[in-house]
């Protein structure tokens, strides 16, 4: 074993203890006093290692307290109804999962997985339908799909396109691939005249891209903003900017297109955000 090195610390012969002055969390110094050097050193050691998870700590809440300093600031300009509504869905869906986790430790998975338990309960009573609540006009009974394109929901204008593959294609009327000047003429006949019907899905997928100026916690506050909005989330990424600005995908499950204008509000509402597009034409 190697020999210790010089002690540094003193002795106070009017205590018959041994003394050591380390540096607090607040800079100030603090004096510590042990009957044996050993028990010192073990004190000194215990100290500043509080001292270290305190400072941490202070830098990098957990997503308890994190959550609960959110609550209080929406708090103000919130009905309390909305207030208590909130407060209840974070517990539940946020601080339940996650609230003993560092801020610096959630990833997007945490995040998909406290959020889609939240939409859960709103999705669950509904029945699904076999239909996707589109007719095709002069087509019955056809395959319908929705292009990944556009991802449109109900309420948002519609044309259909005859694939070759697999029944009609459901775009936005406002997706530049159906863009009618961008329109093949050898396929002109293929664009079908679709519409909405009552009878519709439970839920629908739709892309979300939103940028906002790069932050600390931005991905965790869009988790809040639709953990509150009761919206399943299928897919969400974010990417970090070399320019310090940041965008976060997302696939947002909606019944239709008054709801995904909620979501799109709330998330317009998070700080920094810049803003938030639906995804179109790629
Ligand atoms: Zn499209």
């Amino acid at each position: 074993m190697a020999r210790p090195k010089k002690p540094t610390y003193g002795f106070v012969a009017s205590r018959g203890e041994y003394r050591k002055r380390i540096k607090g969390p607040d800079g100030r110094r603090i004096s510590l006093y042990a009957k044996t050097p050993e028990e010192l050193t073990e004190k000194i050691a215990a100290v500043q290692r509080e001292i270290e998870e305190d400072v941490y700590h202070r830098d990098n809440p957990t997503v308890e307290e994190y959550a609960t300093k959110w609550l209080a600031m929406h708090g103000s300009h919130v009905r309390t109804t909305t207030l208590v509504d909130y407060t209840s869905k974070v517990k539940i869906y946020i601080i339940e999962p996650l609230g003993k986790k560092y801020m610096a430790e959630v990833t997007p998975d945490d995040v998909k997985m406290a959020i889609n338990k939240a939409a859960q309960q709103s999705a669950l009573p509904k029945k699904v339908k076999s239909e996707k609540g589109i007719v095709v006009e002069g087509l019955s009974n056809c395959l319908v799909k929705f292009a990944k394109c556009c991802t449109p929901v109900p309420g948002d204008p519609v044309i259909g396109f005859i694939t070759r593959g697999y029944g009609v294609s459901v775009h936005r009327c406002d997706c530049p691939n159906a863009n009618p000047e961008r329109r093949k003429p050898e396929e002109a006949d293929r664009w079908v005249k679709v519409s909405w019907v009552e009878n519709k899905l439970p839920n629908y997928k739709t892309s979300l891209e939103l940028s906002a100026k790069d932050r600390d916690n931005l991905t965790l506050d869009v988790a809040m903003a639709l953990s509150t909005a009761k919206v399943k989330v299928s897919a969400l990424s974010a990417r970090s900017m070399p320019d310090g600005h940041a965008t976060i995908s997302m696939v947002v499950e909606v019944k239709d297109k008054s709801e995904l204008e909620g979501v799109i509000n709330k998330l317009n509402n998070i700080q920094g955000v810049y803003h938030v597009a639906r995804a179109s034409g790629k």
